[in-house]
């Protein structure tokens, strides 16, 4: 409350006229000011003598009842005395308004805060003659101010020690203020120029969600986040996570703060993560998971649309010899090289997966048979070219088996089994070579696993379930019979009938060819007895013979003592093999020179399909060719199948083997190969393979 001088006197005149006007004054000040106002008047020396007090300095200072008329010196301590002594004296020599506060120690240890204002009032002369001192009590705004300054420190330490980045805005997106984390996350981001706006900072592809957020926190007033990249001139994008919240006073609006994470080292790690979880840990390559999601995310992709894609499955020929014989280091290193090569395949339309052990893969999307097949090519010629491994050369050849989306598979685990099944074909065929799924590869077994399979093929021996069926093979001359192609049928229990095509294959993979094998040795042996015995026929019985029997190191052995168990002549016993069993010509000539010297008949089956050479011929002691059925099949319409077949016959002449067509169906087809001079003939024209019984029946 400012009094100024004039009121002053004018109060003091008691003027008549404002009687009522000074009595209200009066009345306020004394009894309803909460400040306390003392008067007091200057004496010489100076000497303060207190002249007025309100209500207030009684309710506040125990002052005595009796103080008007009383000097400081009177009233107060020592200490007290001094200080307000030293104050109103400095007011009556300046002669100028004067301002302190002053702390007072109350009785139950609070402390008391006072600011006083100290107003001189002057006689006519200039002098001062009245000093007016209002005293405010400020403890409580000194303690709110106190912890306004505190909860400002508080927040500041916050803010500027936060790791996460704060950046301030208004509601306009306009960037107020940046803590330290985010200037460095800024310049990380590449930002040379301070950003006005919120907007310049966040990436284009995340705008849209950004801004949607933003506006959605102004209207609900609730915190927002999302994850984000930061703008960056070099396209090295930085990926954060970003937290909206607003800031409110009062209820009200007034901006945003926008949280930032720097989120590149866990990215960083989550990449490692995703990195180890989908690849082959020794080449590099993508495994076996990355396999299943690349393909159902295909399959997503192509659905309702026209466009194919191919799995092949790849799985190297004589792998584990390799393995065993030098060992698992170098066969790692095989597998290396062997991805590296693959590798050279990859593109955007081809990946390259390793499922374990020698197995790959290749995705190629946006393909066709046409183009598969020409790419299944080249990567076997990719393979003809021999690895190097601490200067020791290896031949590694592939076998792959090819299906192809949709027509053989719409899912996942289907596309992988046919392409399995695939593969099974083409090592049953001799191996280095590739084959597409198709659908009559599997028949009977549609429903059953591989696993299961491998576990009824291994006691169908025990259990008497293989049966040999006899195809006659006829001679076109004079129509007579005198040599059977032993066939395998296997009637399982639990399957059904399985066709060879079926199970050859599984059995080869798992190594049950053997006893297999064996057991056909030695049935077809006692059947070139029995019918000799019974009969009094010399019928030859020729069986097939698996490319892995020839690594069985006591084969020549078995086939001897089932030769010498049932007495019968070696010349009635043919075995045939196919191309692919030759092409490994190291591993073949001694077993088939053994065969020879032993006395047995050689003949080549599946003619002309697999790598035909003219070299296996010279090189190899053969006594038949078998003229493929797929020739014969369009002999009569297919000019080119005509003159294969003939040029085989002619061939086999030449070296005086015999020569026998297979899969004739048709009379026009044996007409065809009796006018081109071929020797024999077998095909469901003639009959088809039979059982003992039969063979009984109609030619005993
Ligand atoms: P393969 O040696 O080429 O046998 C000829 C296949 O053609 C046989 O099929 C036979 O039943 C079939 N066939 C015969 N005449 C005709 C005909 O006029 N038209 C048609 N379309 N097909 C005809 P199968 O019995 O299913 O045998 C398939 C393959 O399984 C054989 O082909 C052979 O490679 C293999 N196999 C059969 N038995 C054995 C065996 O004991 N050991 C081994 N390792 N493989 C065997
Ligand atoms: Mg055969
Ligand atoms: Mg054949």
């Amino acid at each position: 409350m400012n009094i100024d001088n004039k009121q002053l006197n004018k109060l003091s005149k008691n003027d008549n006229e404002n009687d009522n006007l000074k009595e209200i004054s009066f009345e306020i000040i004394n009894s309803h000011m909460k400040d306390m106002v003392f008067i007091m008047k200057v004496e010489e020396g100076p000497i303060f003598r207190y002249l007025f007090v309100n209500e207030a300095c009684h309710n506040k200072c125990a002052l005595p009842k009796e103080l008007i008329g009383k000097t400081f010196k009177d009233v107060l301590t020592k200490d007290m005395y001094q200080f307000l002594q030293g104050e109103y004296a400095s007011v009556f020599f300046t002669k100028k308004t004067r301002l302190f506060t002053s702390q007072k120690k109350m009785d139950d240890g609070s402390r008391w805060n006072s600011e006083s204002v100290l107003t001189p009032i002057f006689d006519d002369l200039g002098n001062v003659k009245y000093i007016v001192a209002i005293t405010k009590d400020v403890t409580k705004s000194l303690k709110e101010k106190k912890q306004l300054i505190e909860s400002e420190q508080q927040f500041r330490s916050l803010v500027d020690t936060n790791l996460d980045a704060i950046i301030s805005v208004n509601l306009h997106g306009e960037i107020q203020e940046i803590n330290p984390a985010g200037e460095t996350l800024l310049q990380a981001a590449c930002k040379e120029e301070k950003p006005n706006s919120i907007f310049e900072i966040i990436g284009g592809n995340h705008q849209p969600v950004f801004k949607n957020l933003l506006n959605k926190c102004k209207l609900t007033n609730a915190s927002q986040s999302l994850n984000a990249s930061l703008k960056s001139e070099n396209d090295r994008h930085l990926p954060v996570h970003i937290k909206i919240v607003p800031i409110l006073v009062h209820q009200v609006m007034q901006g945003m703060y926008i949280i930032m994470r720097d989120m590149s080292e866990k990215t960083k790690t989550a990449e490692k993560i995703h990195y180890l979880a989908f690849h082959d840990q020794l080449t590099g390559l993508y495994n076996r998971r990355a396999l299943l999601a690349d393909i159902n995310l295909e399959i997503e992709k192509l659905k309702g649309s026209e466009i194919q894609f191919a799995l092949l499955t790849i799985d190297l020929d004589r792998f584990k010899y390799i393995n065993d014989t030098f060992g698992h280091i170098v066969g790692d290193q095989i597998l290396i090289k062997v991805a590296e090569r693959l590798l050279e395949f990859h593109n955007s339309n081809c990946h390259v997966y390793r499922q374990g052990g020698d197995e790959f893969n290749i995705l190629l999307a946006y393909t066709t048979r046409e183009h598969t097949r020409r790419f299944a090519q080249s990567i076997l010629s990719r393979f003809a070219t021999s690895f190097y491994l601490s200067s020791q050369e290896y031949y590694i050849t592939p076998s792959i088996g090819i299906s192809m989306y949709p027509i053989d598979g719409n899912s996942e685990e289907t596309l992988i089994k046919t392409a399995d099944e695939a593969l099974f074909r083409v090592k049953e065929r001799g191996k280095a070579h590739y084959e597409f799924y198709c659908a009559e590869m599997n028949s009977t077994l549609k429903n059953t696993n591989i696993v299961s399979l491998e576990t009824n093929l291994r006691k169908a021996i025990q259990n008497k379930e293989l049966e040999l069926f006899y195809q006659p093979q006829i001679n076109l001359t004079d129509n007579t019979c005198n040599s059977f192609e032993a066939l395998l049928r296997w009637n399982s229990p639990n399957l059904g009938f399985i066709s060879p095509g079926e199970f050859i294959p599984l059995a080869e993979d798992t190594g049950l060819i053997v006893p297999i094998g064996n057991w056909v040795i030695d049935t077809a042996c006692k059947q070139i007895r029995e019918w000799k015995l019974f009969y009094k026929k010399d019928f030859r019985i020729a069986i097939n013979f698996s490319p892995k029997q020839f690594q069985q190191p006591n084969l020549i052995e078995i086939i001897k003592e089932a030769i010498c168990r049932y007495g019968i002549d070696p010349s009635a016993l043919e075995i045939e093999i196919t191309e692919g069993a030759m092409q490994n010509t190291m591993e073949a000539i001694p077993v088939l020179r053994k065969l020879k010297e032993l006395g047995v008949i050689i003949s080549v089956d599946d003619f002309g399909t697999g790598y035909s050479s003219l070299s296996y011929i010279k090189q190899f002691p053969i006594d038949v060719l078998k003229i493929d059925q797929s020739f014969v099949k369009d002999v009569l319409i297919n000019a080119k199948d005509a003159a294969i077949t003939t040029t085989i016959i002619h061939l086999g002449q030449n070296l005086g083997m015999e020569v026998i067509a297979e899969g004739v169906e048709k009379k026009e087809q044996a007409d065809f190969l009796i006018r081109a001079n071929c020797h024999k003939a077998q095909g469901f024209y003639f009959s088809k393979p039979l059982s003992n019984k039969e063979i009984i029946q109609f030619f005993l």
